[in-house]
């Protein structure tokens, strides 16, 4: 009596239930929280590997043929499918433990997204169903990355987006969400690259959302937005342990208040997905970025960074900006195309790029954190092509081939494998 039951959303990725032994350590970790008297709601990924091998179907079935520059309907159909193979797999293992369970595909909750296949967007997750599941004791085994339009079509919320429907249900039935992944946690950098990368205790909702959005593949840039607009606590660990090993391990993702020792920089972050565009020999008048980023936006190109400078023997300017790899060739074409209207000389591209950062809540109150990392990379020999900043973090595009010497010179430079 009084006991107040605390609701829990654990999210389990691709690895975590790659195989039907591993999905029986699932049901182990979830078997352990139910008995440890939790409310629990678990989402699933597809099997690592499926979600990919579906894609690749879509397109030998014709969608790329087609011409269909975004996902449609059919292409939602067809790979979120995977995602209700494993919740009715572990929805069985739990069964077969004696627990209460039953799978949930997205429009059986429902979760409701917008219309923008392929990329969907959730709008809302009545939670009634979901609390009855809780109030009937059975554990609610949700398909991730699936959803269903207000008209009835099954609609997937772009790659990586398990994450954001476990933070989406966590939000709608007031829970917290442990993220279950093959890492134990969030690192200061990749440990593939740099060997001394240490484990956050805690990082912080904005710290990880540039972390994310920046190339840190831990968690969808999606989930941590919506964890921080709606304030679900997060946690990230890993499946890959038996429960009751290794206690008080994983990251907790959270508000920066609730962090005690403040660090200037957390993380050292990197990409290769991104492709440098020159153009050299542009009119320099009011009007010509707006022409040439208004084209780009027209045609659903994300632009990242930009920077322009002035010729000193010319009346002109050179500018350069970048986007994802694959929008590079399209991007050129499309500035290629406006040359005359735009008025520039030539054009170039660059995809031999990588974009380096380093973020951290610290560089508010801060200075200098931009001299020792551009120190730390000159002291290697790393030209940098590019830079830009925000609040709290320094980015800069540099040659692809030193992206591994960049990213240890600067977690170095921080004494981040001092932590
Ligand atoms: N299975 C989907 C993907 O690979 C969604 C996810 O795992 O988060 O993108
Ligand atoms: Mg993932």
């Amino acid at each position: 009596m009084g006991r107040t039951v605390s609701r829990l959303v654990m999210k389990f990725g691709g690895t975590s239930v790659a195989d039907l032994e591993r999905i029986r350590r699932v049901g182990r970790l979830v078997a352990a929280e139910v008995a440890a008297g939790h409310q629990v709601a678990v989402v699933v990924s597809a099997m690592s590997g499926k979600t990919n091998e579906l894609v690749a179907w879509t397109d030998g079935a014709g969608r790329a043929a087609q011409g269909i520059p975004e996902s449609d309907d059919e292409y939602d159909t067809v790979v979120a499918s995977g995602e209700q193979v494993t919740a009715g797999l572990l929805a069985m293992t739990l069964r077969n433990m004696g627990l209460k369970a039953r799978s949930w595909a997205g429009w059986q909750v429902p979760i409701y997204t917008d219309e923008a296949h392929g990329r969907a967007r959730i709008d809302e997750i009545p939670p009634e169903k979901l609390l009855k599941a809780f109030d009937d004791g059975e554990v609610a085994v949700i398909a991730g990355f699936q959803g269903v339009t207000r008209d009835g079509r099954i609609a997937t919320l772009g790659r990586g987006g398990s994450d954001t429907s476990a933070v989406a249900v966590a939000a709608a039935v007031g829970g917290a969400c442990d993220i279950y992944t093959d890492v134990d946690g969030v690192y200061t950098t990749d440990p593939r690259i740099e060997a001394k990368a240490k484990r956050l205790a805690k990082i912080s909702y904005e710290e990880m959302l540039e972390m994310a959005s920046l190339g840190a593949k831990v968690l969808q840039t999606r989930s941590v937005e919506l964890a921080m607009a709606q304030r679900v606590p997060v946690r990230v660990l890993s499946s890959f342990v038996e429960p009751g090993e290794a206690p008080g391990q994983g990251t907790i993702v959270c508000d920066e208040e609730e962090i005690m020792e403040k660090r200037i920089v957390s993380g050292v972050a990197y990409s290769r997905d991104e492709a440098k565009i020159t153009l050299l020999g542009l009119p320099d008048h009011p009007g010509v970025s707006s022409l040439i980023f208004s084209k780009l936006a027209d045609a659903n190109v994300n632009v990242d960074m930009i920077v322009q400078s002035r010729a000193r023997t010319s009346d002109s300017a050179n500018m350069e900006f970048t986007v994802g790899k694959r929008d590079a060739q399209r991007a050129v074409e499309i500035v290629r195309a406006a040359q005359v209207e735009i008025g520039f000389e030539d054009v170039a591209v660059n995809e031999d790029v990588a974009k380096v950062s380093v973020i951290g809540v610290g560089m508010r109150s801060h200075a200098g954190v931009a001299k020792t990392m551009f120190g730390a990379l000159a002291e290697k020999g790393v030209n940098i092509q590019v830079i830009s900043t925000s609040e709290i973090k320094i980015s800069v595009l540099i040659d692809a081939a030193y992206t591994e010497l960049a990213v240890r010179a600067l977690h170095a430079a921080y004494g981040l494998d001092q932590l």
